[in-house]
């Protein structure tokens, strides 16, 4: 038997393979949640765009800031509007955002001040410039706020925004087909039969997509004849940039997609050294990328998101295509076998460190795992996991 080729070797190959999409289009602030910002992205503008008070208060000249003085208020300035000039020696009420007016650049909080009459008094000297939001103190007037590559996240359209951007150049998002194989599946809402179980991959599969900014073609639940795949297939070329299958790729005779897949393109079997995870298969379909991911719900879960994921994030044009990884305490003993394993587990913080604990079933077929789980951690082949030991996690937030 080959050897089994470890999951990261596999994924940088994989990564070569990658075309780009080179598709772009023009969308609204309002419709590009999530997707790829095509090329970089300059200020027009300065933000904040000029210099204005970060607190309700007084306006004043700094050099004339002295206690046991009463000032008088000779202008109000509220947010939006534009002061007068300050009358030297005298202070002007502000609020939170407005302009500050020449001649002034400190501004005294509400709270260190006293009306006397129909003036105030400064309960405490103020610092030279204290509570001014300078002008472009955030983002400077020509300054890349967004990169080529960057994910529209709901923050990076707020800094978009922030710069009167309302519609910018992006990645058309990808069209991934997904198919679900298995003569077993029946939808969910439909009465079910002995021997049969309720089709799961397509949601997971469809909700992630969607999560990560995919477009997606559903072809629902695929026969287990040739015919039945290899007309899937042929519409899924057609239609999508890339094809997910699930299920259908083992050794099996009930298995078409492989032979279906040779049959109008490629298909490679990798032999991966990953738990839950072997089979997958790469290759193509009339020159659409096709992954055959293994069927068992919780494989098909983990190889998605460790090679189908960053193989997608790439080919969408996102610079940033790796899971996150972070190092937390084993919370449990463990021993790596032959394969490197995704193990799910839940993050606790405990006496300043953040701890993980393992769901006791770790089978391919236990969905449960994967919805209790906050990350998956990584056991290395041959790992021996200690309480205390440093492990290595990809959190699962939002997926
Ligand atoms: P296969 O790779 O087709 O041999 O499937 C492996 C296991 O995963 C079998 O127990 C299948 O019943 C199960 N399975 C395959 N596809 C799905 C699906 N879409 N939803 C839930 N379970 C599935
Ligand atoms: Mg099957």
């Amino acid at each position: 038997m080959p050897a089994l080729r470890p999951v990261d070797e596999v994924v940088d190959e994989l990564l070569g393979y990658v075309e780009v999409t080179r598709k772009t289009e023009l969308r609204s602030l309002d419709d590009a949640l999530n997707c790829c910002v095509a090329s970089d992205i300059q200020s027009e503008v300065h933000v904040p765009p000029q210099d204005n008070s970060a607190m309700d208060g007084y306006a004043m000249a700094f050099s004339d800031a002295e206690l046991n003085r009463i000032y008088e208020i000779s202008d109000r300035i509220p947010a939006g509007y534009i002061g007068n000039a300050l009358v030297p020696g005298t202070l002007a009420r502000i609020f939170t955002g407005a302009s500050i007016p020449a001649g002034a650049d400190t501004v005294v909080m509400q709270e260190n001040t006293k009306q006397i009459d129909d003036g105030i008094e400064l309960t405490q000297l103020p610092r030279d410039g204290e509570n001014v939001r300078r002008q472009g103190q955030d983002i400077e007037q020509g300054a890349t706020i967004v990169k080529g590559g960057d994910r529209l996240t709901a923050k990076t359209l707020g800094l978009v925004a922030s710069v009167g951007v309302s519609k910018l150049e992006v990645k058309t998002p990808l069209k991934v087909a997904i198919m679900s194989t298995g003569d077993e599946l029946v939808e969910p809402g439909e009465a079910i039969s002995p021997g049969q179980i309720y089709n799961s991959n397509r949601f997971a599969l469809a909700g992630m997509l969607k999560t990560l900014g995919f477009d997606v073609l559903d072809l629902g639940i695929v026969e287990d004849t040739r015919e039945a795949t290899l007309a899937a297939l042929e519409r899924a070329a057609e239609q999508a940039d890339l094809i997910l299958t699930s299920g259908g790729v083992s050794v099996g005779e009930e298995d078409h997609v492989k032979g279906a897949v040779e049959t109008l393109g490629r298909l490679d079997v990798w032999k991966m050294a990953i738990k839950p995870g072997k089979p997958l298969a790469y290759g193509n379909v009339k020159g659409t990328p096709i992954f055959g991911l293994p069927g068992n719900p919780v494989s098909t879960y983990v190889t998605f998101h460790v090679v189908a994921r960053t193989y997608l994030l790439a080919m969408q044009g996102f610079s940033k295509v790796q899971p996150d990884v972070y190092t937390v305490r084993s919370a449990f003993d463990f021993s790596g076998g032959g394969r490197r394993e995704y193990l799910r587990v839940k993050l606790h913080n405990r006496d300043g460190a953040t701890y993980a604990e393992r769901f006791s079933n770790q089978g391919s077929g236990i969905m449960t795992s994967v919805v209790w789980a906050d990350a998956l951690a990584v056991a290395e082949v041959g790992q021996q996991i200690h309480p205390g030991d440093a492990l290595t996690v990809l959190p699962l937030t939002g997926l």
